[in-house]
């Protein structure tokens, strides 16, 4: 029997070259790919483009699905309105794609992990809010928002403390580790069937795991990107692989 891999999913979207705006590449950035493949899985794009019947079929083929990181999701998702001059990157083809991606995964139990945007997507597709700007509407408020010119995937900013009876103790290895963090934006009231799992030290929730599904975890920062200088974030790619 040849060995087999399964497939991931990741969701692909947009992305316009910086010069010269009438080209768009569809895609992922590169470390989602290697995390997925390191960990033992093929990784699958799953463009946000994709007519929703099409979606359907494809989800029946995959094992897992990541949802990915990007910009934020549209306030009127969650029932608000743009409250922030600093709400940036919306693509509301990319909402409805996701909201109703994720709600179907979870329908069908399959494994997900949603990174970033897409643990607020996790939290907004089953009826819960965000907070549209850490820094204005927090205070007191760490920096969390590293996602600037020049800045650095992999530095460490802030560290979270893990609830020590969650998946993500046992994926990592432990109840506190220091985390990038490349966001403004923060989930809020949590939505039903979500458990918090780790807060920052400002007590932003920084991950969320749903313990109906047989794995479905969430977190705000970028594990695929720091594998290298914290290497127990492997464990969420491996975890996600061995739940499928
Ligand atoms: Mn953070």
């Amino acid at each position: 029997m040849p060995k087999s891999y399964p497939l991931i999913g990741l969701v692909a979207y947009d992305k316009v070259i910086r010069h010269n705006p009438d080209v768009v590449v569809m895609g992922v950035l590169s470390p989602y790919v290697k995390a997925i493949i390191d960990a033992g899985g093929s990784p699958i794009l799953l463009p946000d483009s994709l007519p929703s019947e099409q979606a359907t079929a494809l989800l029946d083929r995959l094992d897992g699905i990541v949802f990915t990181g990007g910009g934020d999701i549209h306030p009127r998702q969650y029932g608000q309105e743009i409250m922030h001059t600093s709400v940036d990157r919306i693509d509301e083809v990319r909402d409805r794609f996701e909201i109703d991606l994720i709600r179907e995964v979870l329908e069908n139990d399959l494994p997900m992990l949603g990174i970033c945007r897409g643990h607020q997507v996790l939290n907004v597709a089953l009826g819960g809010t965000l907070w549209q700007d850490i820094g204005t509407q927090i205070p007191d408020s760490l920096e969390h928002h590293y996602f600037r010119d020049g800045f650095q995937w992999d530095y460490l900013p802030h560290d979270i403390m893990i609830d020590a009876s969650s998946r993500l103790a046992q994926l990592l290895g432990t109840t506190h580790t220091m985390v990038n963090s490349l966001h403004h934006q923060a989930v809020r009231d949590l939505a039903d069937g979500l458990q918090v799992t780790a807060w920052s030290e400002d007590e932003v929730i920084e991950a969320m795991e749903m313990p109906s599904q047989r794995f479905a975890v969430s977190v705000q920062w970028h594990p695929e990107c720091i594998v290298d200088n914290v290497p127990a974030m492997r464990g969420l790619f491996r975890g996600l692989i061995e739940a499928v």
